[in-house]
């Protein structure tokens, strides 16, 4: 096991890249720390297979290095970087039982039989194919053919990293959640460096200790799912995270005060110096409430969601969502919102560009 280093990273599918547009890797720098359980989230096409493909060696990078425990390995071929990749879709062999596609991975390495017997056991046992383990895999269900390939990549124990890319895509809903569950416990079992591609934000928050988000070819933040949800660093991640996402009002500043629609707006703290460009409140819709006092608008639609409603309310041309517990307003209604302060964040062309109020000294 290692620690994966992504140093300068860039990558073109086009032998001449002219602008930013033509790579699907912008720069990425970035360390998965030995034995970390990463998701890598982000929309289709900004760029997580092709990072994965370059981690795992069937790609090489346009320009920078990837270093394992800091040796350069930019140049070393997949089967020589000791890495197991699970991809969307079932990679088995047909021909073979679902035993000999399990073994398969420990054979080649020349594992001792007795080894091999009990590794695919257990593999077998969590993934609950133990009763088909002499059947060919021909013949299997997709969602069986892919729980094998995924025990293809899980099998061994001596790889730097096993990578997930969208794994369950062509698994059954109620079988997603149990698979996502067992392999969190496997993560906590093993502790494997996992990283675990997807452009689901439930899969990547309940697999993941550390989430990397991802857009246009690009790593927005990293955090764990608490991080992610409670500040965003940048418009994206608010949207992307939480449901439904990071109410994003357009701002103007005056006078070192942030204004919505012509009216001060208390930030949690102060605003960066010299911010400027398209300006942006952030707040997500569980800090905005209603009361007797505060913002007014109109509401325009109240959607149940189980325990608490989402109501929206449009001011000017803005919509703002807000969460509401008890009995909500009703369509039409003029109401008054308040922002919680300290949830209430400032972002300049999607970056964030305010900075929490320093913490009272216990003095
Ligand atoms: P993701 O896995 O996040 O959906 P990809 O890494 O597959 O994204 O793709 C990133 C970008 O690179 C997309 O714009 C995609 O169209 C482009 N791309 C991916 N693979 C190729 C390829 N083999 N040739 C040219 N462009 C590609
Ligand atoms: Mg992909």
């Amino acid at each position: 096991m290692a620690k994966i280093t992504l140093k300068n990273l860039r990558h073109s599918y086009y032998p001449n890249p002219k602008g930013p547009d033509d790579f699907a890797l912008k720069e990425v720098d970035l360390d998965w720390q030995d034995g970390g359980a990463y998701a890598l989230l982000g929309p289709s096409g900004c760029g997580k297979s092709t990072l994965l493909n370059i981690i795992s060696g069937l790609l090489e990078p346009s320009e920078g290095q990837i270093l394992f425990d800091g040796q350069d390995v930019t140049k070393l071929p997949p089967d020589q970087r000791d890495i197991a990749q699970v991809f969307q879709f079932p990679v088995i062999y047909d021909t073979m039982t679902v035993r000999q596609n399990l073994a398969f991975p420990l054979k080649n390495r020349g594992v001792d039989p007795a080894t091999i017997e009990k590794r695919v056991a257990e593999i077998a046992e969590m993934l609950e194919v133990t009763d088909i383990l002499d059947r060919k895999a021909a013949g299997l269900s997709p969602d069986n053919k892919q729980k094998i390939s995924m025990g293809r990549g899980l099998v061994r124990d001596d790889v730097n990293v096993v990578m997930f890319d969208e794994p369950l895509t062509v698994i059954d809903p109620h079988l997603k959640w149990k698979l996502r569950t067992k392999l969190k416990e496997l993560h906590q079992r093993v502790s494997h460096t996992m990283i675990y591609v997807t452009h689901d934000q439930t899969e990547a928050l309940t697999f993941a200790d550390q989430v990397v988000v991802m857009q246009d070819g690009e790593v927005v933040q990293i955090g764990t799912p608490e991080e992610l949800f409670e500040r965003p660093a940048h418009t994206f991640v608010g949207h992307f995270i939480g449901s439904p996402g990071m109410n994003v009002l357009p701002a103007t500043i005056k006078d070192g005060q942030a204004l919505f629609n012509g009216t001060a707006v208390a930030l949690e703290g102060p605003i960066h110096p010299g911010t400027k460009g398209t300006l942006e409140i952030g707040i997500r819709p569980e800090f905005v409430s209603l009361g007797d006092t505060g913002i007014a608008g109109t509401v325009s639609r109240v959607s149940d969601v189980g325990r608490h409603a989402v109501v929206q309310v449009t001011i000017a041309d803005t919509k703002i969502s807000a969460v509401v517990n008890g009995t909500p307003p009703a369509t039409g209604d003029t109401v008054h919102l308040q922002l919680t302060a300290a949830q209430t964040r400032l972002y300049a062309d999607g970056w964030i560009a305010s900075t929490p109020a320093q913490k009272e000294s216990a003095a």
